[in-house]
């Protein structure tokens, strides 16, 4: 930085008269945009300099809008600014200095490249070093302003205009918003700031931010701008038919039979859903309309048990006389309980199912000799006892009626006779009270 004072020569000096008169052109010389002045200052400021003879400086300057100070510029160009003095110079070099080093991230000389003289100007024209500082910022070729856009103070990109980062950001909620989005509020600490950048870090248009804003950030953490959007959907879903029971006094012990189909419904649902960055985070109801009521199914639930859900449902297995009921009896003077009903006929006679149902025993099993056990599915189970020859073999299912086996006399047995029992849920029942 060259600093010097001008001299003036003797001829050059005017009197106080056209001093005020240079002065007042002065004024209107900067009044202009800086880029708009005449070069001519130099000869007019040494003029009104000359001019200062027979009247202090100070008078002068304070008799009008102008001040002495300090013009700062490069060699052969319009004053980059005025400055009080060169204090208010050397501290605005050093912010610059300072600023370019952190922008770059290596050490930044300003170049000695500007002069000081002393000069004439409008007061308000006078800088102080803040301003001073940005209007030499704008002579570093190796920095540039731009609008920065910073999410929760990280910077997320740059764009040459201020409007340039809002499209972005407009573009980002048009990208979450659909026909049914009722609103698009961005979340976080958003600031759009005039900024310095490196001159060769690249500008975003405005398409380039937005989808930089919307691409998926690092692991889990979601892109850098969460945009919330708050939807109001309409469907239509299913209503379920509802199961109507009804208890059977003639069913058995929990079988159930339907009585009509059910048909489902249908009811039109209006959400409204709030989503982040297009992910559902909460689903509120508004309303329900229902379209079609649904039909409900109607099931008989049975509650018969025992003999009373025996009624019915089983045939005599063979003929014969009966030779023993169901229940107690007396057999050589001990007393004994009866668990079936024995008839008696000749050998072969045909045992025929007493009731469908799957063999679950079909071999001899200690005093019952040859025995055929059936499994009717529902709690029931029926005995066959004492065979000769079993006709149907463990796993087979079989229909009522159907032969079975043959009556014989092996096991504990005083001569050819069937030994009936029926079961409900492995208790014995009365047979004779089950059969028709
Ligand atoms: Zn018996």
């Amino acid at each position: 930085m060259h600093f010097h004072r001008p001299t003036y020569p003797m001829e050059d000096l005017t009197g106080p008269e056209e001093f005020f008169c240079q002065l007042a052109d002065l004024e209107e010389e900067y009044r202009r945009p800086p880029h708009r002045r005449a070069r001519r200052k130099k000869p007019l400021l040494a003029a009104a300099l000359a001019g200062l003879t027979g009247i202090s400086v100070l008078g002068a300057v304070a008799a009008s809008s102008c001040t002495l100070c300090y013009a700062v510029s490069s060699q052969g160009e319009p004053p980059l600014a005025y400055v009080q003095g060169e204090r208010t110079y050397t501290q605005a070099v050093s912010q610059v200095e300072e600023q370019v080093s952190q922008i770059l991230h290596t050490e930044y000389d300003y170049p000695e490249q500007t002069q000081m003289e002393l000069a004439i100007a409008p007061k308000e024209s006078v800088q102080s070093p803040e301003e001073l500082t940005a209007s030499l910022m704008e002579t570093v070729p190796q920095v540039r302003e731009a609008w920065v856009l910073t999410v929760d103070g990280v910077a997320a990109g740059a764009c040459a205009a201020r409007e340039e980062v809002e499209a972005a950001l407009d573009l980002v909620k048009e990208g979450y918003s659909n026909e049914s989005t009722t609103s698009v509020t961005l979340l976080g600490d958003i600031q759009i700031n005039l900024d310095y950048l490196p001159a060769e870090e690249e500008l975003y248009d405005a398409e380039t931010l937005a989808g930089a804003l919307m691409l998926p950030g690092e692991e889990e953490e979601g892109p850098l701008l969460t945009v919330e959007t708050v939807e109001e959907v309409t469907c239509t879903q299913p209503i379920p038919a509802p199961t109507q029971e009804q208890n059977d006094p003639t069913g058995i012990l929990h079988e159930r039979k339907t009585l009509q189909e059910g048909v489902d419904g249908l009811e039109e649902r209006t959400d409204r859903v709030t989503r982040r960055c297009g992910v559902e985070i909460s689903r509120e109801t508004l309303a329900t309309k229902i379209l079609t009521e649904p039909v409900p199914q109607i099931v008989s639930v049975g509650t018969a048990q025992g003999v009373d859900a025996a009624r019915g449902r089983f045939l005599w297995p063979t003929t014969g006389q009966i030779t023993s009921p169901f229940g107690y009896r007396t057999i050589f003077g001990s007393t004994s309980f009866h668990r079936g009903l024995d008839i008696a006929n000749s050998t072969g006679t045909d045992i025929l199912a007493s009731a469908r149902g799957t063999v679950t025993w079909a071999g001899p099993k200690g005093t019952y000799g040859n025995l055929l056990i059936l499994d009717h599915g529902n709690g029931f189970t029926t005995y066959y006892a004492h065979c000769s020859q079993l006709l149907a073999a463990k796993g087979e299912t079989v229909d009522q009626g159907e032969k079975i086996a043959l009556m014989g006399s092996t096991g504990r047995s005083t001569g050819p006779h069937l030994h009936f029992e029926v079961r409900w849920q492995d208790e014995p029942l009365d047979p004779q009270k089950c059969l028709p």
